[in-house]
């Protein structure tokens, strides 16, 4: 007899991850699949901040800000290898937002949302803080600096994915929810393999649509279902260049229309600086940054920065497209980022919920309200209890978040063929795993073929066996950002490699149902 899934979940960036590992844990079983490579869509393209928003402030969305600024700390326990605290130095700007407001907003920062470990707000002057200098003379003299946390958006995707399928989840990279025919007790999805064209039929009681950018794409074309209009695409674009100033805080800079943009130290050698804001129209897939948005961004860091950049100076950069709610509000900068959750159920249809909007930063909690609403439509099972994903570690997250130094000093000393920049790179991906990929190795040649900048052979083959990385690409740009120090030569030559030695890596992930 046919396996009936619990939950069919459309979409493998960090809402349908997210909502796999929470229903997996609860006992649930779970089928996902992701047209692309996990994390391909919005959620590897965000500007990497575990934040309240200091701007949603602005827009009064407390409950947001409340429940953002709370899970800071619950995602840096979790996972604190890939999340880890910034400083973040606001310059006061005369003639912008005035110092009052700063004060407040900032107050309200510390003291909405439980933060108990992250170190709250001061003033600085600018005059004698090592922040001042990189800053354009003569513009600012005094900030205010306070806690956010960044991380790495892609990983923490696949962790989730990672830990949903050691509990008993099925995920199937580069398939396609085609289309389904909805029963009164269940869905019947068909998928498309897209390496092989091979299509398959899965049964599920519910699905949920959590395609992102797509979520409307999938409610019509795929579910046959009427979309309500809710969704708004506002694209978002950054860029990196080689880093502006020494010191490991960021800054959140005021620009004259009202925007802020953030300058994020990146990478150990690079400064990440986002992001603008503008309705998109085309294919989510197809977005890039525009010539008009990297002058945007140039323009602004140069308003701020001693020293000015300009395109030529920009060695990456990306775009991605919020899927937003539409709440009307008039201009893409001032639209909600909160989330709705829109519930297709009937008394003889079996239910979908489409997930709309949300951050990153939410994404734990967002998976509890999905599960809350889909509880109802589904026969209780024996797992852990609702809230069990504030706890649990991710994977290479079990250890405390204070000694993510000496894990790493650790490492060199059990591989002392490590640099010390390559055992934190490790540390900093894999945290407690790290060592499963260095195994037995006594030298770098036990790890098989070097590809550049650290990267060798047992690392790639860890992330095709556990992380169903496939291409160069998903290596380079999404597992890691190893792509911003190796040459194109370098990942052709990875890609080439990949393709010759592990022909799995270029099919769907049969081996990983197993
Ligand atoms: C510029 C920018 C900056 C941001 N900065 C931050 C930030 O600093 N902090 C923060 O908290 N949030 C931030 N966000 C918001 C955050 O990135 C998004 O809310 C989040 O990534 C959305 O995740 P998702 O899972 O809903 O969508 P996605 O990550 O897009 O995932 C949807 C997936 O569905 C797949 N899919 C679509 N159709 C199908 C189908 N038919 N079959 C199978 N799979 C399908 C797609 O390939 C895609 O991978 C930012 C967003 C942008 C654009």
């Amino acid at each position: 007899m046919q396996q009936v899934y619990d939950l069919a979940i459309i979409g493998g960036g960090i809402n349908g991850c997210g909502i796999a590992r929470d229903a997996a844990g609860r006992g649930y079983s779970v089928l996902l699949c992701e047209m692309d490579d996990l994390a391909a869509g919005t959620s590897s393209r965000s500007t990497k901040l575990i934040h309240g928003g200091l701007r949603y402030l602005e827009q009064l969305d407390f409950r947001l800000v409340r429940e953002a600024l709370t899970e800071r700390e619950v995602l840096w326990r979790i996972a604190p290898h890939i999340v880890r605290p910034l400083r973040f130095v606001l310059p006061y700007r005369a003639g912008l937002r005035p110092a009052w407001m700063l004060r407040l907003g900032l107050f309200l920062y510390d003291h909405l949302g439980g933060r108990q470990r992250l170190p709250g707000t001061r003033v600085i002057n600018l005059g004698t803080d090592a922040v001042g200098p990189p800053l354009r003379p003569g513009t600012f003299t005094t900030a205010f600096e306070y806690s956010d946390c960044w991380v790495d958006d892609a990983r923490l995707v696949v962790l989730n994915a990672r830990d949903a399928a050691d509990r008993g989840t099925v995920v199937c990279t580069r398939t396609k929810a085609l289309s389904a025919e909805r029963g009164t007790e269940s869905w019947r999805l068909v998928l498309i393999d897209g390496a092989s064209g091979r299509e398959e039929t899965v049964a599920a009681r519910t699905i949920v649509n959590a395609a992102g950018p797509w979520v409307e794409d999938v409610l019509q074309a795929g579910l046959g279902l009427k979309a309500r209009g809710h969704v708004r695409l506002v694209q978002g674009s950054h860029i990196v260049t080689r880093k502006l100033f020494e010191h490991d805080r960021a800054y959140i800079l005021q620009n004259p229309d009202g925007r802020v943009v953030f300058a994020i130290p990146y990478e150990n050698d690079f400064t990440l600086i986002g992001t603008t804001d503008r309705d998109y129209a085309g294919d989510p897939g197809a977005v890039t940054a525009t010539a008009e948005e990297v002058a945007y961004l140039c323009e602004t860091a140069s308003a701020s920065f001693a020293q000015p950049i300009a395109p030529a100076d920009v060695v990456w950069a990306y775009s991605g497209v919020r899927p937003l709610f539409d709440d009307g509000a008039s201009e893409a900068k001032i639209a909600s980022r909160d989330y709705v959750l829109e519930m297709d159920a009937g008394e003889s249809a079996a239910p979908v919920l489409s997930v709309i909007g949300g951050k990153i930063t939410t994404y734990r909690r967002l998976a509890e309200a999905a599960l809350g609403r889909l509880a109802p439509h589904l026969e209780p099972r024996e797992g852990l209890a609702a809230g069990w994903t504030a706890r649990e570690p991710l994977p290479g997250g079990n250890f405390d978040p204070d000694d993510a130094m000496s894990l790493s000093r650790q490492l060199q000393r059990r591989y002392p063929f490590l640099t010390e920049r390559h055992a934190q790179r490790l540390v900093r991906a894999y945290g407690t795993r790290a060592a499963t990929i260095l195994g037995s190795a006594r030298s770098l040649d036990d790890l098989g073929r070097p590809f550049g900048a650290t990267l060798s052979e047992a690392e790639v083959r860890h992330l095709v066996d556990n992380e169903w990385a496939r291409t160069a690409d998903d290596v380079v740009w999404r597992r890691s950002k190893l792509g911003l120090r190796l040459s194109q030569e370098q990942i052709g030559v990875l890609d080439d490699w990949m393709r010759r030695n592990m022909p799995d890596a270029q099919s769907s992930a049969d081996r990983t149902r197993a």
